[in-house]
């Protein structure tokens, strides 16, 4: 994408002497244009919930409170509507702070990983009991990260919780630890149901879920989750990887530098 400014323009007996600049806005088009996507498809997603519990809540004082079966089932949509609308302000409003300068507002210190992830696993018990799946905590106690805890405790929840989610009852879920050479890895896997080579780079994008117009679908998400684990992953210096085969389960590496550095962009 181009922008173009004459700075120069003159006539010299029969023709014309021009100076024009050019100027490469692609980058920033690029990010204008992905802000604008965003911001009107969350307000797509925000339509949906409010619709429905606006539409419920009406059906109801036409009428249908004065049947108690569909009291009991409107009232139920209204509310399992309005936790959705709960889950999405929180996640736009996560992705957000991450983008907007999630690097510098880093407090980077010495954190015991086997204890922070033994946090988020208990944070997770109902989702745990619900599902029935088993997890387990694999990363040796003794080992000390310089991370900002807040941040890959959040990056830990998002990634265990679908690792519970996106299972079957009795599958399990691990989390394991890996020193590489000025390097540590941090792995998350599960043997649920996987995800198709074709999919995987698209559930990185925002609002993106598999099957998740598809009729029995059980999962309620957002489709912010993964979005929000690649945007911290990058403010703390790491990358993140997925391997996955359906009906086999997903694994998801991140790999973090053992020192942390502020990229040089910041
Ligand atoms: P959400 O879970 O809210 O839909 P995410 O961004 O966390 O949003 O995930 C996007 C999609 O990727 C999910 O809808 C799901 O289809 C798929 N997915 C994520 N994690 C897993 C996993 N561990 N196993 C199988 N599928 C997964």
């Amino acid at each position: 994408v181009v922008e173009a400014t004459v700075v120069y323009n003159k006539q010299v007996h029969h023709h014309f002497e021009v100076i024009v600049l050019l100027y490469d806005i692609t980058e920033a088009w690029t990010v204008e244009q992905m802000q604008l996507n965003f911001v009107s498809n969350a307000s797509h997603e925000l339509r949906t919930p409010i619709t429905a519990i606006s539409g419920f809540a009406e059906t109801l004082m036409n009428g249908a409170k004065n049947d108690p079966d569909k009291l009991d089932e409107f009232l139920r949509i209204i509310q399992k509507e309005s936790r959705k609308l709960v889950r999405l302000a929180d996640d736009i409003l996560s992705i957000s702070r991450t983008q907007s300068g999630g690097e510098q507002s880093l407090k980077i210190a010495d954190c015991n990983l086997a204890a922070l992830g033994q946090e988020e696993i208990k944070l997770l018990h109902r989702g745990i009991q619900l599902h029935q799946v088993e997890v387990s905590n694999q990363i040796p106690e003794n080992v000390k990260v310089q991370t900002d805890a807040q941040q890959l405790g959040q990056i830990i929840k998002n990634l265990v919780a679908n690792g519970i989610r996106y299972n079957r009852p009795h599958g399990h879920v691990k989390l394991s630890y890996e020193e590489v050479t000025n390097r540590w890895k941090l792995i998350v896997e599960d043997d649920g149901i996987g995800i198709a080579p074709e999919e995987q780079h698209k559930v990185f994008e925002r609002f993106y879920r598999v099957n998740a117009n598809k009729p029995g679908e059980l999962v309620s998400g957002t489709g912010l989750g993964l979005p929000i684990v690649a945007e911290s992953v990058k403010n703390l210096g790491g990358e993140i990887r997925l391997k996955s085969e359906p009906g086999k389960g997903s694994q998801f590496i991140l790999t973090f530098p053992k020192e942390w550095k502020p990229s040089p962009e910041y």
